[in-house]
């Protein structure tokens, strides 16, 4: 964990004098600014991103945030939105248009896939390619390709892309790269170093870390976040309120601490997993893969606590004693807060569904919180017990 990565964090409000000294920045709760006169009001009517005009544009509370989550990154600049979403959906919006082709790498966020495949209706043509070590992506890109779009590691089988090897082909070819960073945050992988132009946040999972947020970022060079404010953010609309602005830049506070904490965490139940015979294989970078085990040590200084399991066992009323059994995981999409999760992908009636996305009947999503290790260590093996009585 980097010292730099933790000043950035605390919250100090860096306007203090300003601010009465608050310790806890001021929130700006207002949606629009005044001007001391009509010249200072033509000024800022020039320049909005950097003006504090109207609060679907720039509010102060979300600058500061802004600032910070640029910081991490190690980036020119970034925006927030109101959802991780939001800025997907912003961000896909401003850069391609009619007659380009998107190339979408692996397993994305599935409503991320959704908005994609709907830009078609505008003209957008996309493919989505399963890659691992050995593709050649150039024999994928094509003539109109505007943009390759990845998650790594992804949020269904936690696998890491070759970041670098991709950028390198990207720029080459004039292609823009975009990362969702979700699953890592920029405490454990700052993607820009790597040479992709466009990284995104949904801010409702470790940032906001409290399942009290929904929020998003988007982070990149000034000319680019200059487009997607002039067009995604302001056309779109997915303006972030001023309070959460502050609820994340409260969250960011402890965000280090937390990652590192569900780092080691994460470490010790996948060796747990991993030595459980009721467990077929874990879905997680730390676990036994040589490659993915290769991409960790180069691209992540720790690890995120989502991962994937597959158990010995499809029968579906087991999956259900399993999940009934467990005391400390919640069953609740998404992830990032205090409390651990389970979401099993055999709904019962969706085999056929799962086929078509590669998914076993017995893959398990799980989300490790901040509670004791051991005991949902022990959690995880009653259940096992309970229900895989072999
Ligand atoms: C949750 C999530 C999103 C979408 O973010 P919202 O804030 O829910 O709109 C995008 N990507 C990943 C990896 C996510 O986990």
């Amino acid at each position: 964990m980097l010292d730099l990565d933790i000043n950035i964090c605390s919250a100090i409000n860096e306007e203090m004098e300003n601010n009465f000294y608050s310790i806890s920045p001021v929130i700006a709760q207002t949606s629009n600014f005044s001007f001391k006169n009509y010249d200072d009001f033509l000024k800022a009517c020039e320049d909005e991103k950097n003006s504090y005009m109207y609060t679907r544009g720039s509010n102060p509370t979300t600058k500061m945030l802004e600032k910070k989550i640029a910081q991490l990154e190690k980036g020119e600049r970034c925006k927030v939105f109101s959802s991780g979403m939001g800025a997907i959906s912003s961000t896909l919006f401003s850069l391609v248009k009619r007659g380009e082709h998107i190339l979408v790498l692996n397993t994305i966020y599935g409503q991320a896939l959704t908005f994609i495949k709907y830009l078609e209706k505008f003209g957008v043509s996309y493919s989505n390619i399963k890659i691992d070590e050995f593709t050649d992506i150039r024999n994928f890109i094509k003539e109109n390709t505007k943009l390759i779009y990845m998650e790594s590691p992804s949020s269904q089988h936690m696998e890491l892309l070759d970041i670098e090897k991709i950028t390198k082909i990207a720029k080459d070819k004039k292609i823009l790269t975009v990362i969702d960073n979700t699953w890592a945050t920029p405490i454990f992988q700052k993607p820009l170093e790597y040479g992709v132009d466009i990284v995104i946040h949904s801010c409702s999972k470790y940032i906001g870390g409290n399942s009290d947020v929904v929020a998003g970022a988007v982070i990149s060079k000034d000319e680019i976040i200059q487009n997607i404010f002039e067009y995604g953010h302001q056309c779109l609309g997915a303006t972030n309120a001023p309070f959460n602005s502050w609820l994340l830049i409260r969250s960011l506070r402890t965000l280090p601490m937390r990652m590192n904490f569900h780092s080691e965490s994460v470490k010790r139940i996948i060796d747990f997993l991993d030595s459980d015979i009721r467990i077929k294989k874990v879905y997680h970078p730390y676990s036994k893969n040589e490659y993915q085990n290769k991409l960790a040590k180069k691209y992540l200084k720790g690890y995120g606590s989502l991962l994937a399991f597959e158990l010995c066992d499809e029968t579906f009323e087991n999956i259900k004693t399993f999940v009934n059994t467990l005391k400390c995981f919640k069953i609740g999409v998404s992830w990032g807060g205090h409390e651990s999760l389970i979401l099993p992908a055999f709904k019962g009636n969706n085999s056929e569904s799962l086929i078509q996305r590669g998914i076993s009947k017995s893959h398990i999503r799980i989300y490790i919180g901040l509670e004791a290790t051991e005991s949902l260590i022990q959690d995880l093996k009653s259940a096992l017990d309970k229900a895989f009585n072999i």
